[in-house]
């Protein structure tokens, strides 16, 4: 684990500290059993006074951190009904597609690039998780297995020509080596082809106060005015931005190589994050003083359930719960299980919180009273399922945005 001593976009040194998570272990590292020896790393941000970017002060190995990634994206609803918005979103935008290519970069099972092959466009994925590219291929999208940056981009370049469309969600704040990325994606793309990239938006972070979205993975939390400063050393221009309705407060940047015509919502974001001090230290001093006190309030709520005798499950295994489990300190006192309906993630137990994972099936049969929602993003397609299948009648702990909730379903 490396400290960082300059900023990661605009390599200014005077990067100020401002919220500390503690030693964390890695949110994707599940445990196949409880016992199983793991390791803590520091998890805390810096902002920077010169591009104001929020980041951490930590990078971790990538090969350790995303080589036998367990999130799948398929597996969920809401996830598919976005791929098909967001292929109507880029064909809308993009003139004779049929003549090149769409590029997804971190495409995981290939979600995303199915509406695509689906109207017959020709795609290429790229992914780094050798278990999820060999489950894309037989789903006949063809995958290339490998970390994006120039080089790759070279050899795309040789076998496949430039890309039309180049698209990456979910994937430009998780990479260390940010400017080769960048460089990267400039490389590949038609002089006037379209980039998309769908990031965390920090505004969101900010004033909805998703501390759980701070993980090793998530080195860079981006503004509009931090996107632009990294974007624009490399003659890459955001003329447009769309609220992504997944992810629970992620922006989409729709990027050319030239400038041109800027839509006007992009300066209405620009003017935002002035008026509302977004991209200032004492406004993200505020922000983990909130933190702090959510913990609290948090435990309080739990604290007093467990005092009721009240049986309380998770729901949704999550990289975010686990910071929000491991901040908070939230184990098995509080919690006997997590239902997640992601195969790859039952049998296991949460890093650093060692609660088992199992089918939302196995967890129900807990009879709870209270079930805690842990990817809170999620809550209308969780409790529909806690509804319509398993007839829930008891109560869901909603732990973010802002302060903790209780609902009944
Ligand atoms: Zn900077």
């Amino acid at each position: 684990m490396k400290r960082i001593t300059e900023c990661r976009i605009c390599r200014n040194k005077g990067i100020k500290e401002f919220f500390n998570l503690g030693d964390q272990p890695f949110a994707n590292s599940l445990l196949k059993n409880p016992d199983e020896k793991e390791n803590f790393y520091p998890l805390s941000l810096s902002w920077c006074p010169d591009c104001n970017l929020v980041q951490l002060n930590h990078t971790a190995d990538p090969k350790e951190l995303f080589s036998d990634y367990v999130w799948v994206t398929a597996t969920s609803k809401t996830a598919k009904e976005h791929a098909v918005n967001f292929y109507k979103e880029i064909l809308s935008r993009t003139k004779d597609l049929k003549r090149g290519y769409v590029l997804e970069v971190a495409s995981n099972d290939g979600t995303f690039l199915i509406p695509f092959i689906k109207n017959n466009y020709k795609v290429l994925g790229v992914d780094p998780a050798k278990n999820i590219v060999d489950m894309a291929i037989k789903e006949g999208v063809p995958t290339i297995c490998g970390f994006f940056g120039e080089e790759l981009a070279m050899e795309i370049i040789k076998e496949h020509g430039h890309a039309k469309v180049i698209f990456a969600r979910n994937v430009l704040p998780h990479v260390a080596n940010i400017h080769d990325f960048v460089k990267g994606l400039r490389e590949c793309l038609e002089d006037d082809g379209l980039l998309v990239l769908e990031v965390h938006y920090a505004k969101k972070i900010f004033e909805e106060l998703h501390y759980d979205s701070i993980y090793h993975e998530h080195l860079c939390y981006f503004t509009l005015k931090s996107i632009e400063k990294l974007l624009n050393q490399y003659g890459l221009f955001v003329f447009d931005i769309e609220k992504s309705p997944i992810s629970g407060g992620s922006l989409i940047f729709y990027i050319r190589k030239k400038k041109t015509e800027e839509k006007p919502i992009v300066q209405s974001y620009r003017e935002i994050e002035k008026e509302i001090k977004l991209n200032e230290l004492s406004s993200w001093e505020d922000f983990a003083k909130k933190a702090y006190s959510h913990r609290e309030e948090l435990l309080k709520i739990l604290n007093d359930l467990k005092k009721e005798g009240k049986a309380i499950v998770g729901y949704g295994a999550s990289a975010r719960s686990s910071t929000l489990l491991n901040f908070c300190g939230i184990d098995n006192k509080f919690i006997s299980m997590i239902a997640d309906q992601n195969p790859l993630k039952q049998g296991f137990y949460t890093a650093g919180t060692h609660l088992l994972i199992d089918s939302p099936e196995k967890v129900m049969e807990k009879k709870p009273d209270y079930v805690f929602i842990l990817a809170w993003n999620f809550t209308d397609e969780i409790t529909d399922i806690l509804k319509k299948r398993f007839n829930y009648t008891g109560k869901c702990i909603i732990p973010l945005p802002n302060s903790p909730k209780i609902i009944s379903v």
